[in-house]
């Protein structure tokens, strides 16, 4: 009687296991790209070599079967890109070491595309995140922040997008980005990362990039030239955000998807 009880139990527990926990399937619709196509118009840091890639196989074998493949190489930070902790701070986590449960977090997005049509070298205040906060509630611990400056409507026009197009020359860049009292405030928030939709956090003119090494410092990632920040809501999404795996990494390319309420 006792071993029927327990395998009544057991029995029980498993089917509320199943219950609990169905396989999650997504309405097309409500799924967002967030990632630009990598090729050799994607926009890289000036100092940065471009994307490349090129073919090593691409066409029939000797058996008239069909066999394709190529190369790519990259630097870390081109493209929609994720910035591990360790780009800006040296005990900061690498690449491979962000679990991936923060990778996949509620969004929340806030719009200074008005300010950012005004100035092209705005930075994110105190007060932008504080009336965010007003209109669309509390940042919540472990959400990525995410900041449409509405740049995507330049992308990939390098001299619109960046500021300036000469290459291997970083000195003119404008942009707006994220000042570093607001990356303070989004430390106090404890987020798990924060995005943009511009080439860098910090804005275009920084030099000493204050923003990455408060973020960064904070074991908080970054993402840059993030794509179609337009269609998400200021709150209610879930973002995944997954970059290559790479050993010791302090970056590299990452395919973001919105997921829509
Ligand atoms: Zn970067």
């Amino acid at each position: 009687m006792k071993i029927l009880t327990v395998l009544l139990a057991l029995a029980t527990w498993a089917f509320a296991q199943q219950q609990r926990s169905p396989a999650l399937q997504f309405d097309p619709a409500r799924l967002v790209d967030m990632s630009y196509e990598f090729d050799d118009k994607t926009v890289y840091w000036p100092t940065a070599k471009p994307f490349e890639w090129h073919k090593d196989a691409w066409g029939r074998r000797g058996d008239g079967q069909w066999y394709s493949s190529a190369t790519f190489t990259t630097s870390e930070h081109g493209g929609t890109h994720i910035d591990s902790p360790i780009h800006f701070s040296e005990s900061g986590m690498a690449v491979n070491e962000i679990p991936v449960s923060r990778l996949i977090a509620p969004a929340r997005v806030i719009d200074i595309s008005a300010q950012c049509a005004r100035n092209r070298n705005y930075q994110l205040l105190p007060e932008d995140i504080e009336s965010f906060e007003k209109r669309s509630g509390a940042i919540k611990p472990g959400e990525i922040f995410l900041i449409r400056t509405g740049w995507g409507r330049f992308w990939p026009d390098r001299k619109q997008y960046l500021g300036d197009d000469t290459p291997g020359d970083a000195s003119h860049l404008s942009f707006p980005g994220v000042g570093e009292a607001a990356a303070k405030l989004l430390v106090a928030r404890k987020v798990s990362g924060v995005g943009i939709d511009t080439a860098s956090l910090d804005h275009g003119p920084s030099t000493a990039f204050p923003t990455h090494r408060v973020l960064n410092g904070a074991n908080i990632f970054g993402l840059e030239n993030v794509a179609n920040l337009d269609k998400l809501p200021a709150a209610g999404a879930t973002v995944i955000a997954l970059p290559v795996k790479v050993k010791g990494g302090t970056g590299g390319p990452v395919r973001i998807v919105g997921i829509l309420p």
